[in-house]
């Protein structure tokens, strides 16, 4: 029996052969997720497999995804995969974090260390080896962050030409400016977000080119092992509470994968509980978990935050992220602009430093320990998602006091650092730094 997409919705979990292009179930609309068959492998003989993995030198072993490809089985043989040698992100351990989360222990794991600076290249890794196997020539997103960078370096690396839709004179520039240079052809469309992604699955079939969206499960299959890495890090101790950002959800949703599959083959003898937190201006999946009926997600239709790689309103894998975050027993906090400035500022006093959603992480951490959901003494890790430097002029704007929320209203800097100027004279300088201590 090889791998096979199969239908998430418990009630059609229609089987389809790993290599038919679709997006979702052709039966249902559902979304897919890969399935295989179970591991013959016993737990000791994989964990001293991928440890062994470590000190190899072949490309595929020094991927931080594909040294545990056991758990990731969709191809049948590895000859196309690119690898950038994603993953091997650290745990650090941030006292100074942990204090202003409320915890006495904190450890963030970085996924800003990969090689176009966030988690994206973990599952595209995978979602381009998917389409190399498949034959095809150009992949394509709808996307104008970290998605597009990540997708255009995977695809060029692969040799495919990467394509990316984005609205017109919507763009962000910093992670533009990274698909530009890996060789995307960006077209700018004179439409909104949910009518690019109408027009590009025309596209995609009329012209053959594989979409590498949020929802490709194969991208979901390689953000996985996060978490297997994780575990393994950790000597295959479970953490109490895993902490990481929500936007589309695709993050959630393989996480909460990667740690049933991990439990059921007796990998981590503990399931922790997962923890979203989303953006107040963009928290479609906090809405859903505060109501009874959670039947559909009712979308946010105008979603706003400086936090953009969360400013997403109708998030496509919000079906998956529900059974993951309950069946986890996690919680799901909704966090304000000023709360992810401030935290990302103090995980910059660290040492450390993160995109603006990663930092929703630690703003909804100080939320959950004050209302006594994460308990002070918890072992805590949460997903730092993207580099420090994807969001300079946030960054800059904060320190100086002149960062504005979506709304114009002016956020204050209780840990700004604003740059001072000086005259070209040491007594001067000298009577000042005497003056900071
Ligand atoms: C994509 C992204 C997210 C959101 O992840 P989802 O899987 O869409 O929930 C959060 N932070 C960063 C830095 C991202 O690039
Ligand atoms: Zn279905």
């Amino acid at each position: 029996m090889p791998a096979e997409l199969s239908c998430f919705e418990e009630r059609c979990r229609a089987r389809f052969p790993i290599t038919e292009v679709i997006y979702n179930c052709p039966r249902c609309g559902g979304l897919l997720e890969a399935v295989y068959p179970p591991l013959e492998e016993k737990p000791e003989t994989l964990r001293d497999l991928w440890r062994r993995r470590r000190m190899s030198n072949l490309p595929l072993d020094q991927s931080g995804v594909w040294r545990y490809r056991e758990m990731i089985a969709f191809l049948d043989t590895f000859d196309h995969v690119v690898t950038l040698r994603e993953g091997n992100t650290p745990l650090l351990p941030a006292p100074r974090a942990a204090a202003y989360g409320g915890l006495d222990h904190l450890v963030f794991k970085h996924q800003g260390f990969n090689p176009t600076g966030s988690f994206k290249d973990n599952g595209m890794t995978c979602g381009a080896a998917q389409a190399v196997r498949l034959g095809v020539r150009r992949v394509a997103c709808v996307s104008t962050g970290n998605t597009s960078a990540s997708m255009a370096a995977y695809a060029s690396a692969a040799g495919l030409q990467p394509i990316i839709f984005i609205p017109h004179g919507n763009i962000s520039y910093g992670k533009l400016a990274q698909a530009l240079e890996y060789g995307a052809k960006t077209l700018q469309v004179e439409a909104n977000f949910d009518q690019i992604l109408a027009l590009v699955r025309v596209l995609a079939e009329r012209l053959g080119i594989y979409l590498l969206n949020s929802i490709n499960p194969f991208r979901i299959e390689g953000q996985k092992t996060i978490m297997v890495e994780l575990m393994d890090q950790r000597d295959w101790n479970s953490p109490d509470w895993i902490v990481l950002p929500g936007g589309n959800l695709g993050n959630t949703s393989a996480f909460g994968k990667a740690l049933r599959e991990m439990h059921a083959l007796g990998l981590i003898a503990k399931m922790p509980r997962l923890a979203v937190i989303q953006a107040e201006g963009a928290a479609p999946f906090y809405n859903l978990l505060q109501r009874r009926d959670r039947t559909h997600l009712r979308a946010v239709h105008h979603p706003e935050t400086l936090a953009t790689a969360i400013k997403i309103g109708d998030p496509v894998s919000w079906p998956k992220a529900l059974h993951e975050v309950v069946s986890s027993g996690g919680a799901v906090e909704k966090v304000s602009e000023q709360e992810i400035a401030d935290a990302k500022a103090v995980i910059g006093l660290c040492g450390i430093g993160c995109e603006p959603a990663s930092a929703a992480t630690l703003a909804g951490i100080r939320k959950l320990t004050a209302a006594g959901v994460i308990p002070t003494g918890a072992d805590v890790v949460a997903v730092l998602t993207g580099n420090v430097l994807k969001d300079p002029d946030y960054i800059y704007r904060y320190h100086t006091g002149a960062l504005e929320a979506p709304g114009g209203h002016r956020l204050a800097s209780h840990f700004g650092n604003n740059p001072i100027v000086v005259p070209n004279d040491p007594d001067q300088i000298t009577r000042l730094l005497e003056a900071v201590n």
